[in-house]
C-alpha cells in the first residue's frame, strides 16, 4: 500500500503533538528528530530531510504557532502545508497546445511501465478530459512493445499508429503527426524506446525524436518502488534530455514514498500523475496537497468523490435507488452495486481516503478480503436468471449446485442468501417508515 510505513510513523509522531495546548522548543525539537528519521526511513533524498526538517522546525516555532489558540493542530497544519510544498505544491496540469494536436513523448527505463501508463493516460484524457488523442508505437527495439501497444489501442478502442520497427522512431513519430493533424486528433502520445539503463545511443535518439517532434510534453515514466533510483533516473534524464514533467508508476507498491517525496525537489520537475496499479483506469493526475493529506492520516474526499463520479453510472444510480424504494432490488442489482464499488480501485486504498478512517479503533488494522468479494460475484453469477428474482426458491440441492459452479460452499451460499434477506428487509423498514423518522436512519 502507498506510504504505509511513513504515514504510520507521521501520524504517531503527529498525534502526540495534535492537543497540546502550549508548544515548546523543546517539543518541535523532539518531534522534527523523530520525523527526520521517518523521512529518512521512508527513503526520502539526505538533502531533501535536511532542508524539510529546517523550514518546518523555524516555522514551527515562530509567531504563527505561538499566537495560535491551538499550537499543537498548528505545528500539525505547518507540516502538511510544507509536505505539499515539497511534492510542488499546486497540481501540475497537462499541457495543451495551441495548434493541435499536442504532442506528448513518453520516455523511461524498460519495465518502468512506460508503454502501460501511455495507454492508461490516453485512456484518462479521453474519459476525463474528453480528448480524442492517438498513441504512437515509437519503441522499435523492444519487439513486444509495438504489439503490447496495439493490444492496449484495442482494448481502449483507440487507434494506434505503427510502422512495424524496421523504420526509425524519428520518422515514425514525423509521419505519426502528420496523421494526427489530417485526422483531427488531439493528443498525439508517443511510445518511444526504453533501455535498461541510460545510454548514449538512448539520449541521442531522444533527442533527435525531440528536435523533430517539438513535443509540448516530455513525460519520464518511473517506477516509485525503486526509490532513490528513480530519482537519480529523472535527475539523469532531465540534465539530458529536459523532461517537463514525471509520472510515478507502481505508487500502489510503494509502502515507502521516498521518490515520491524527493523526486520534485532534487528535478525541479513536477509530477504530472501516479499510476496506482495495473488496471487501465489505474491513473491518477497528482495533486500535492491531498497526496499530503493522505499521508498524514486526513483522508482525501475530493479524489474518492472524482472517482466515484468516474466510475458510477448515474442512470443506474438512479435506477438501482427506485428499487430499493420500491423493494424490488435483486440479486442481480446487488452484483451490479458491488461491481460499481470495486470499479473504485482496492478497497483499502479507497479507505484511506475517507478522513479519520485510521482514528476508529480496530479498523486502522483492517484487512479488506477482496477474495471475499469476488466469491460472493461468483456465487449470483452461478445462479439462474430465475434464482436470482427469487431467491426463496433456491433450496437444497440448487444451493449445492450453485456451490459447486462458483467453487464455494453450501455454507456460503447460505450466509450471502441470509445477508441478502436482512438487506431486503432493512430496505422495506427504510421504506415503510414514516418521513420523519428516516432521516434520523443510520445504515448500521
Ligand atoms: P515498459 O517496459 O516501461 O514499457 O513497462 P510496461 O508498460 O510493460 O510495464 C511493466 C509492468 O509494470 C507491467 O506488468 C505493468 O502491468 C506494470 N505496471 C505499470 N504501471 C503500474 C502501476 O501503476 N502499478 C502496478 N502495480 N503495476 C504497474
Amino acid at each position: 500500500m502507498a506510504f504505509e510505513g511513513l504515514s504510520e510513523r507521521l501520524q504517531s509522531v503527529m498525534s502526540k503533538i495534535r492537543g497540546k495546548g502550549k508548544v515548546t522548543e523543546a517539543d518541535v525539537k523532539e518531534m522534527m528528530r523523530e520525523v527526520r528519521l521517518a523521512l529518512l526511513e521512508a527513503d526520502v533524498n539526505f538533502k531533501v530531510v535536511k532542508d524539510f526538517v529546517k523550514r518546518v522546525s523555524e516555522r514551527a516555532v515562530g509567531q504563527e504557532v505561538l499566537k495560535s489558540l491551538t499550537p499543537g493542530q498548528q505545528v500539525i497544519k505547518v507540516v502538511k502545508e510544507e509536505l505539499t510544498e515539497l511534492m510542488g505544491g499546486e497540481q501540475s496540469k497537462i499541457a495543451v497546445a495551441s495548434r493541435p494536436p499536442t504532442v506528448i513523448m513518453m520516455v523511461g527505463l524498460q519495465g518502468a511501465g512506460k508503454t502501460t501508463t501511455t495507454g492508461k493516460l490516453a485512456n484518462l484524457l479521453r474519459k476525463r478530459y474528453n480528448r480524442n488523442p492517438m498513441l504512437v508505437a515509437a519503441d522499435i527495439y523492444r519487439p513486444a512493445a509495438i504489439k503490447q501497444l496495439e493490444t492496449l489501442g484495442k482494448q481502449l478502442n483507440m487507434p494506434v499508429f505503427s510502422l512495424g520497427d524496421q523504420v526509425s522512431p524519428v520518422e515514425i513519430a514525423k509521419q505519426a503527426i502528420e496523421k494526427a493533424k489530417e485526422e483531427h486528433y488531439d493528443y498525439v502520445l508517443i511510445d518511444t524506446a526504453g533501455r535498461l539503463h541510460i545510454d548514449e545511443t538512448l539520449m541521442d535518439e531522444l533527442k533527435q525524436m525531440k528536435e523533430i517532434a517539438k513535443p509540448d510534453e516530455i513525460f519520464l515514466v518511473v517506477d516509485a518502488m525503486t526509490g532513490q533510483d528513480a530519482v537519480n533516473v529523472a535527475q539523469s534524464f532531465h540534465e539530458q534530455l529536459g523532461i517537463t514533467g514525471v509520472i510515478l508508476t507502481k505508487l500502489d507498491g510503494d509502502t515507502r514514498g521516498g521518490a515520491a517525496l524527493s523526486i520534485r525537489a532534487v528535478t525541479n520537475t513536477p509530477i504530472k500523475f501516479v499510476g496506482m496499479g495495473e488496471k487501465l483506469d489505474a491513473l491518477e493526475p497528482f495533486h500535492p496537497e491531498r497526496m499530503a493529506s493522505r499521508i498524514l492520516g486526513m483522508g482525501d474526499v475530493l479524489t474518492l468523490i472524482e472517482k466515484a463520479q468516474a466510475a458510477v453510472d448515474e442512470e443506474k444510480a438512479k435506477e438501482l435507488e427506485q428499487k430499493m424504494r420500491t423493494a424490488t432490488f435483486t440479486l442481480d442489482d446487488f452484483l451490479e452495486q458491488l461491481g460499481q464499488v470495486r470499479k473504485l480501485g482496492p478497497l483499502d486504498e479507497i479507505l484511506k481516503m475517507i478522513p479519520g478512517f485510521h482514528k476508529i479503533k480496530g479498523l486502522n488494522n483492517l484487512q479488506i478480503d477482496e477474495k471475499q468479494i469476488s466469491r460472493v460475484e461468483a456465487i449470483i453469477r452461478s445462479m439462474t436468471k430465475e434464482e436470482k428474482m427469487h431467491p426463496e426458491i433456491i433450496n437444497g440441492s440448487r444451493k449445492k449446485r450453485i456451490a459447486k459452479g462458483s467453487g464455494t460452499s453450501v455454507q456460503e451460499v447460505n450466509r450471502l442468501l441470509k445477508q441478502f434477506d436482512e438487506m431486503k428487509k432493512m430496505m422495506k423498514m427504510m421504506t415503510n417508515m414514516p418521513k420523519g423518522k428516516k432521516k434520523g436512519f443510520k445504515f448500521p
